[in-house]
């Protein structure tokens, strides 16, 4: 009794008599329709034509529904429900998101002076949870995910052992599910903790997210910047980075969670840069949700992965790489083409070489644009000729995939040339604003 989320006196209600109408009305959801049913009675199936078709007919499986059916059928139908429940020391906040494949990645927490915002990504939509909590919690959130059923689980700390009556009061857009590009940004303020020189005019700077802050950003997916400058809100996106090209190999110093790193070039005539680099440690920044629509389903099951990159379009490419070597078992090839105006602007040149000298999959090629007479390197810009040297199927039917990022000029014509060399759109993954 003390620890029902309604308390005792909600379950005197049904005390003697039959709860199920009361049971019903407050948690209609535990029941055989949302849990038991994902539970599979029978032989494992042997015929994967049903699965496809049932597929094809857009009808849940097992109450779990693939991800690619989301925008597909009326929201109230999949929206995630949430409950709550209580120990002495811990409130365990449950969402069913009837998902597969969700991962931590999906789920970004934030817990700042008495509010609790928990957001979950499910494709183009999300679910948020945004309540003033009834007491307060310690700092550190814990954010579980069951990838087979889609349950996220959120574990808060209680800051006194007592027992929890209700778990908040609503705040705005509680309880709902709507599509991303309904939703404004949601920033949390992050602390300057390092930056450290990349080249001449590109520093690597690490943020460190407020304690009751969990977010981690997606492969392949950017964030907003925002600093107030001049008495104006400026905005800019930024693609997060690993520490160093080698750190998937080791623990990371620092969680991914918690810390986020980005490269930026800093472009003294610019409006949002040259304020940034004036942060000092210790500073804080508004750093944005995650953004972007590569998906990481694009690497699965592929052979041979080309990335095409010009200055700092590189850093989208890091954290990918890093994930196609270490988690595409097929894959038997990565090469890096990346397009800079000098030697001096390569970024992360040792790294890249070290790394292809140590993984015979990778390869990297540098070309110059404004090369000095010294350099026995490629030159020049992306052309057909280069292109058609470099992303060359060594199979002709392997899955390939292509990556280009950099100004848009670079990247309009990368688009333009790979598609005069019979590249497909699905086989193109392009990163613009
Ligand atoms: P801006 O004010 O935009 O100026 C940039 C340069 O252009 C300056 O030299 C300026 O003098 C010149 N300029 C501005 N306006 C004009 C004009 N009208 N005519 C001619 N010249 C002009 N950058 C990174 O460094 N790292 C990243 O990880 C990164 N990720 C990105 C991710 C995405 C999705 C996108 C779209 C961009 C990303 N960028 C990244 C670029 C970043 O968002 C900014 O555009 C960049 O930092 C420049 O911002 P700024 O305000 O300092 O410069
Ligand atoms: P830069 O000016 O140093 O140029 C790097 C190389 O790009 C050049 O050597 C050249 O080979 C090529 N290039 C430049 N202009 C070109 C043109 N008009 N036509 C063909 N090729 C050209 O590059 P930078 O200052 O580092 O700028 C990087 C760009 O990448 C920025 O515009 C930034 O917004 C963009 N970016 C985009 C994302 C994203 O996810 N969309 C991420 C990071 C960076």
């Amino acid at each position: 009794m003390e620890y029902h989320p309604g308390g005792e006196d909600e379950l005197m209600r049904a005390a003697g008599s039959d709860g199920t109408d009361l049971f019903d009305q407050v948690h209609r959801w535990v029941n055989y329709e949302s849990m038991l049913k994902e539970c599979l009675v029978g032989r494992m199936a042997v015929k994967p034509v049903v699965l496809a078709k049932e597929n094809h007919e857009k009808k849940p499986l097992n109450g779990i529904l693939l991800k690619s059916k989301v925008p597909d059928l009326p929201v109230k139908e999949i929206s995630p429900s949430y409950d709550w429940f209580q120990t002495e020391s811990l409130v365990t906040i449950v969402i069913y998101t009837k998902q597969k494949d969700m991962d931590s990645e999906s789920v970004i927490v934030d817990y700042q002076d008495g509010c609790f915002r928990a957001e979950i990504v499910v494709n183009d939509y999300s679910y948020l949870l945004h309540t003033e909590l009834s007491h307060e919690i310690q700092e550190d959130i814990t954010a579980r995910v069951t990838e087979k059923t889609g349950k996220v689980e959120i574990i808060l700390k209680k800051k006194n052992n007592v027992s929890w009556k209700y778990l908040g009061h609503p705040l705005e857009s509680h309880n709902s599910f709507t599509a991303h590009r309904e939703k404004g940004l949601y920033y949390r303020k992050c602390k300057l903790i390092s930056k450290v020189d990349v080249t001449h005019d590109t520093k690597l700077y690490c943020l460190m997210m407020p304690p009751g802050t969990h977010l981690q950003v997606p492969i392949g997916q950017h964030v907003y910047l925002k600093q107030t400058i001049a008495g104006a809100e400026i905005v800019k996106p930024y693609t997060p980075v690993l520490e160093s090209l080698h750190s998937d190999l080791r623990e990371p110093l620092h969680p991914h969670n918690k810390y986020i790193y980005v490269i930026i070039k800093i472009y003294h005539t610019g409006l949002f840069t040259p304020h940034f680099d004036c942060l000092q440690i210790g500073d804080y920044v508004s750093l944005s949700n995650p953004e972007g629509n590569f998906k990481k389903s694009q690497l699965q099951d592929l052979e041979e992965l080309f990335l095409l990159a010009a200055g700092t379009g590189f850093t989208p490419m890091v954290k990918i790489l890093n994930y196609a070597l270490a988690n595409i078992t097929n894959l038997r090839k990565v090469k890096l083409m990346f397009f800079n105006k000098t030697e001096e602007d390569i970024l992360w040149r040792n790294q890249l070489e070290q790394l292809a000298d140590k993984e015979r999959r990778f390869e990297v090629e540098f070309i110059l644009s404004e090369p000095t007479c010294e350099w026995i390197g490629k030159q020049g810009r992306i052309s057909l000729p280069l292109l058609s040297k470099f992303v060359k199927r060594s199979l002709e039917n392997s899955r390939v995939l292509i990556c280009i990022c950099g100004p848009a000029p670079f990247t309009e014509q990368g688009i333009r040339l790979l598609k005069d060399l019979n590249f497909s759109q699905e086989e193109v993954h392009s990163f613009t604003a």
